[in-house]
């Protein structure tokens, strides 16, 4: 069932995002070779948790083990932050953060560069933010989830890359992950109807290669075929009478 939400609500949510949206700079300043996912993730709950009443939605959810999903190079998502996997130069690293505040969730993800990267990785993480502006456009009153997902994918073909398919983006609120779901690929006018009052977290999954993936023995970390590189960048969206509002920026 899609839960609308009341504009009291979205500004329960735009409470929330706004604290997301620190954690993600915070995430920004600590990232350096050098350092492992597992202090990263100790960062972004210490820092959520500062927040009052504010919790990290993804520990424990569906039993996940910490309070961000860390993902490396080829790893597309879900990937478990550890003190073996340490940043080097030239490294992407995707981090997803959820988090609840006032009885509600909001999810952001940003892929970010470790150092120097090399030019396709360059193009592949601006390819991908710009697939999330697309999609975030067409989040307006009238419009229909496969607006969203044509979207993403018409800038992502452009800039020669793959979307994700096995992997989706969902709406969001009182549950991390409610109905409907906005998969980064469709057809224009096709799919559920966008009214005003639903929050969704569009997050286009792109990768350098092919969009084919398989998920590690962990039973969680799900990574690209062919181990080429993985983008991810989310944000949580409410569909409002004046057009989209981001929550999380
Ligand atoms: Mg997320
Ligand atoms: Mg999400």
């Amino acid at each position: 069932m899609v839960q609308l939400k009341s504009p009291r609500e979205i500004e329960i949510m735009a409470v929330g995002g706004k604290i997301l949206a620190a954690t993600h700079q915070e995430m920004k300043r600590t990232i350096r070779a050098g350092l492992s996912t597992a202090e990263l993730d100790r960062v972004a709950e210490e820092f959520i948790r500062s927040h009052t009443g504010a919790t990290p939605s993804f520990k424990g959810l569906y039993g996940f083990p910490a309070s961000i999903c860390a993902s490396i190079n080829e790893e597309i998502v879900h990937g478990i932050p550890s003190p073996k996997r340490v940043l080097r130069d030239g490294d992407i690293i995707s981090v997803d953060i959820g988090v609840h505040f006032g009885g509600f969730h909001t999810d952001s993800a940003w892929t970010y560069a470790v150092g120097d990267v090399d030019a396709t990785t360059k193009s592949l993480l601006e390819v991908t933010e710009e697939s999330l502006e697309a999609g975030i456009a067409e989040a307006k009153p009238g419009n229909h989830v496969g607006d969203i997902g044509a979207a993403v994918e018409a800038r992502v073909r452009r800039g020669g890359f793959a979307v994700v398919r096995d992997l989706v983006g969902h709406g969001v609120g009182q549950s991390m992950h409610e109905e409907p779901q906005v998969p980064n690929h469709g057809k224009p006018k096709r799919g559920p109807k966008l009214n005003v009052g639903l929050t969704l977290a569009i997050e286009p999954m792109v990768n350098a290669g092919t969009a084919e993936t398989r998920t590690l023995s962990d039973k969680w970390t799900v990574v690209t075929l062919d181990g080429k590189r993985s983008a991810h960048f989310e944000h949580t969206v409410a569909v409002t009478e004046s057009g989209p509002r981001v929550l999380t920026r």
